[in-house]
């Protein structure tokens, strides 16, 4: 069993109590279903007009910056809140790569661009991803994902078991002549909490997963096959650390203490970008003073940080994630 290399974008460490927390902030109110899956279905078409965004945005030439800030802003101008930073992910970087402050990252020419996205509104999330790319060279590697996504979402419903779906997933990758990344899950999501439970595989390797769980009924699930042009289908760590996120609440005083507290009633408790605690996010200065409070609070085991995510072999990469829905006998896409 290789559980521990399991890695699912963004998930969180620790959060139960802040969950917890979370729901007594929210006054304990006890929200219908139906007032619930309203919310889901509204972030669900702001991440469909913050993709189309995404698509006019997204081009060889223009800083990465640029997209992630005009994806962000379209998201809190419709009434949504970004549920963690907008994902610019490049070739052979799966996922987790976000603008830093002052950052001169330029999409490069004939370059595979992943961009995830996701949207909440009051912590109810929806996390969706395209890919979106510059060279006909990759036209099948983009299909491959797409298919797969395709593919699970058509033969997902409750009772199926991951196995079959990481067998789906696979198959349809594997037809374009690619691999999926067999330690990328796509996840189950609840309110706060971008990754909670289930870890949904797009491998039929069933080493990487417990295979007898099956989709429940009345669920949310993130579905994100990654196809890789890399031998081994596996992503390990980059060097990069541009997310991050709370994952204890800061206790006591004291500078950098007081500092914590005022980044923590900024960013709340899902993950984000440091380009969200500065005045200016092109101060070289300020990049280089709050990344170094972000590096001393991640030693104190007050915030987490997340590495990018890069092929083992560096393959190049391309995502398709929707966020669904499950009914008693089906799935909605929300994304
Ligand atoms: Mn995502
Ligand atoms: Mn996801």
């Amino acid at each position: 069993m290789k559980f521990g290399s399991q890695k699912n974008p963004l998930t969180q460490v620790n959060n139960q109590n802040q969950e917890k927390k979370q729901d007594k902030n929210n006054g304990n109110k006890k929200l219908a279903t139906s007032e619930i899956i309203q919310k889901y279905r509204e972030a669900g078409e702001i991440a469909k007009g913050a993709k189309e965004l995404a698509r006019k945005v997204t081009k060889p030439g223009v800083k990465v910056m640029e997209v992630c800030e005009k994806i962000e802003e379209y998201i809190k101008l419709k009434g949504g809140l970004p549920a963690f930073p907008v994902n610019v992910s490049i070739n052979s970087i799966a996922a987790h790569y976000s603008a830093y402050i002052a950052d001169n990252l330029i999409i490069p020419k004939n370059s595979v661009v992943k961009v995830d996205l996701g949207v909440h509104i009051d912590g109810f999330i929806v996390d969706t991803a395209i890919t979106i790319y510059f060279s006909k060279k990759y036209d099948d590697l983009v299909k491959a994902s797409k298919a797969a996504l395709d593919a699970v979402i058509n033969n997902i419903k409750p009772g199926i078991k991951l196995s079959l779906i990481g067998e789906i997933a696979e198959k349809t990758i594997t037809d374009f002549g690619f691999r999926p990344i067999k330690n990328l899950f796509g996840h189950q999501i609840k309110r706060y909490n971008l990754h909670a439970g289930l870890s949904i595989p797009s491998t039929k390797d069933k080493s990487w997963y417990d295979s007898k769980k099956k989709i429940e009924a009345g669920k949310i699930y993130a579905i994100e096959p990654f196809a890789t042009t890399g031998v081994r289908g596996l992503i390990d760590d980059g060097p990069d650390v541009s997310i991050f996120r709370f994952i204890a609440t800061p206790q006591g005083s004291g500078v950098i203490i007081n500092k914590a507290k005022n980044y923590l009633l900024k960013t709340g408790i899902l993950p984000f970008s440091p380009r969200w605690l500065a005045e200016d996010i092109n101060s070289v200065k300020e990049a280089k003073n709050i990344m170094k409070d972000l590096k001393i609070l991640e030693n104190r085991g007050i915030v987490y940080g997340y590495h990018t995510l890069v092929d083992v072999d560096e393959g190049v990469i391309s995502q398709h994630e929707h966020t669904i829905r499950t009914t008693k006998t089906g799935v909605e896409v929300l994304t």
